[in-house]
C-alpha cells in the first residue's frame, strides 16, 4: 500500500507548520513556560524532525529513514512522559525513578530502532515494538495520575490517548502485514501510511498537550498568586500564610513567629495621603522580601501589620532576629530627594518554641505574640519584645528589647 509522495510532503508541510506555531508560542510566552510545556514542545520537535526525515526519504537509505523517524517518535513520546511527570511535580525521591524508567524505556526503543541499520529483514520486528512502547508509556502515565488527585483528569486523558494511539499502530501494522506477501520485503518498500498515521496522531497530540498544558498551568499560576499573595505589597496573605504556617508546625522543628505592625502608620496617611502609604506599605514589602531568609514565610497580615515565621526558634535567636528586623526597618529611607526623607519605626511581638508540641496551636502563637506586640506599642513602640510560647509566662519570659525613639520623622 504507497502513498503517493504529494500527500507525504503536504502532512510533512503540516508538521512543519505545527512546529513553527509552537516555537512562536514558546518564544512569545518565554517566561511562562514550565518544564511540562517545555517538554510538551520537544515532544513535538522531536514528531516534526521525524516528519522531515520521511520528507527526505529520498536523500536517506530507506532503513535509515525508519531507525531515525522511530527513534524521534520514541523521544517524542518520552517528552511526552517527562511533561507528566514534571506536571504533576512529582516527589523528588519518585521523580529520578520514572525517569530512568523512562530513559530505559528510550534506550530500547533506540536498540530496537538501530536494528534495520544492521538487516533490513528485523525492520517490522522495530515497526511492531512501537505499539508496545505506546501501551507502556500510556500504563506509566496512568499509574502517576492514580498518585494526585488534582491532575487525574488530564494524565488519565494522555494515558488514555497513548493507549489508543498504540491499538491504531497495532491495527495498521496489521493491516500492513496483510498486504505484504513477502515475509522480509525488499528495503526498497516503504510503507509510509503507517508513519504517516504516527506523524499525524504525534503532531496534534504534541500540540494539543502543548496548547492544553500552557494554558492551565499559565492560568493556575495567575489564580494562585491572586489567591495566595496580597495585591498591594506581593507578599503572602493571611490565608495562604495560616494554611503554610498550620503545616510547618506539624513538622518537628523549632518554631518562631514574629508579628510587627507599623507605628503611627496613620499619622503617614494623614500628612503625605493614602497613595503615599500605599507606597511605603509596597517598599517596606520589597525590604521585608530581601530580609527574610529562603525558608521563612512572610505575610501582610492585616493593613500595616505583618508577620514573619521562621525556624530559628531559641529566644537568644529570635530576639536577635527581632532586633536585626526592628533595625533594619528603622533604617529604611522612604520619599525622594535629600529634603524629602521620611522613615519609619516598627514594633514586634515574638514568640519561639523549641520543639513538636501537640497543644500548641497556631492561634494561640498567633495570640500569645499579639499579645506581645500590644505591650511593645504600650512601653513605648519602635521595640521587640519576644519570649516563650506560654501566655501565663509573658511577665516573668518576655525579652523587652529597647531602642530609642519611636514616630515617623520626616
Ligand atoms: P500604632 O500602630 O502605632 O498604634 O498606630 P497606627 O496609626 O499605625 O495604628 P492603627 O493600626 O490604628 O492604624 C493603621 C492604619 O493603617 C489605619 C489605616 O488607614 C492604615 N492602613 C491600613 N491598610 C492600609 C493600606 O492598604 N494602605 C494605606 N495607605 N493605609 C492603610
Ligand atoms: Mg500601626
Ligand atoms: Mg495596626
Amino acid at each position: 500500500m504507497q502513498v503517493s509522495g504529494k500527500y507525504v510532503e503536504s502532512v510533512a508541510t503540516l508538521c512543519i507548520f505545527f512546529a513553527f506555531a509552537t516555537v512562536l508560542t514558546l518564544l512569545l510566552h518565554r517566561k511562562n513556560a514550565s518544564p511540562s510545556t517545555r517538554c510538551a514542545a520537544l515532544a513535538q520537535m522531536a514528531t516534526v524532525a521525524g516528519a522531515l526525515v520521511i520528507y527526505c526519504r529520498d536523500i536517506f537509505p530507506a532503513q535509515l529513514v525508519f531507525a531515525l523517524s522511530n527513534s524521534l517518535f520514541e523521544a517524542c513520546i518520552f517528552s511526552c512522559l517527562l511533561g507528566v511527570i514534571y506536571y504533576h511535580r512529582l516527589e523528588k525521591t519518585l521523580r529520578p525513578l520514572m525517569q530512568a524508567v523512562a530513559a530505559g524505556l528510550v534506550l530500547c526503543g533506540g536498540l530496537m530502532a538501530s536494528i534495520p541499520l544492521l538487516t533490513a529483514q528485523y525492520r517490522y520486528r522495530m515497526l511492531m515494538t512501537m505499539p508496545f512502547f505506546c501501551l507502556a508509556y500510556g500504563l506509566i502515565a496512568w499509574v502517576i495520575a492514580r498518585r494526585r488527585t488534582p491532575y487525574r483528569p488530564i494524565s488519565q486523558s494522555i494515558s488514555f490517548y497513548l493507549a489508543i494511539t498504540g491499538l491504531l499502530c497495532s491495527l495498521l501494522r496489521l493491516i500492513d502485514a496483510g498486504t505484504i506477501t513477502d515475509m522480509f520485503p525488499p528495503p526498497s518498500h516503504v510503507n509510509f501510511q503507517s508513519m504517516l498515521m504516527n506523524i499525524l496522531a504525534l503532531t496534534m497530540f504534541g500540540t494539543a498537550l502543548t496548547l492544553v498544558f500552557w494554558q492551565i498551568e499559565a492560568q493556575n499560576q495567575r489564580l494562585r498568586q491572586l489567591a495566595e499573595h496580597d495585591g498591594l505589597t506581593g507578599l503572602q496573605n493571611r490565608r495562604s500564610f495560616m494554611e503554610q504556617c498550620r503545616q510547618r508546625l506539624q513538622q518537628s522543628r523549632p518554631v518562631a513567629l514574629l508579628i510587627f505592625d507599623i507605628d503611627h502608620f496613620k499619622q503617614i496617611n494623614d500628612r503625605f495621603g493614602h497613595m503615599y502609604g500605599d507606597k511605603v506599605l509596597r517598599e517596606l514589602g520589597e525590604h521585608l522580601r530581601t530580609f527574610a531568609r529562603r525558608d521563612d514565610l512572610l505575610a501582610r497580615y492585616g493593613g500595616e501589620e505583618f508577620c514573619l515565621f521562621s525556624h530559628d526558634a531559641t529566644l537568644d535567636q529570635l530576639a536577635s532576629l527581632a532586633e536585626r528586623l526592628r533595625a533594619s526597618v528603622a533604617g529604611l529611607r522612604f520619599g525622594e530627594g535629600p529634603d524629602c526623607v521620611m522613615r519609619i519605626t516598627i514594633s514586634i511581638g515574638g514568640v519561639a518554641h523549641p520543639g513538636p508540641d501537640t497543644a500548641l496551636t497556631l492561634e494561640s502563637l498567633l495570640q500569645t505574640a499579639d499579645a506581645r506586640l500590644y505591650m511593645a506599642k504600650r512601653s513605648g513602640r519602635n521595640q521587640a519584645i519576644v519570649g516563650d510560647a506560654l501566655i501565663e509566662a509573658v511577665a516573668e519570659t518576655n525579652q523587652r528589647l529597647p531602642v530609642s525613639a519611636n514616630h515617623p520623622s520626616s
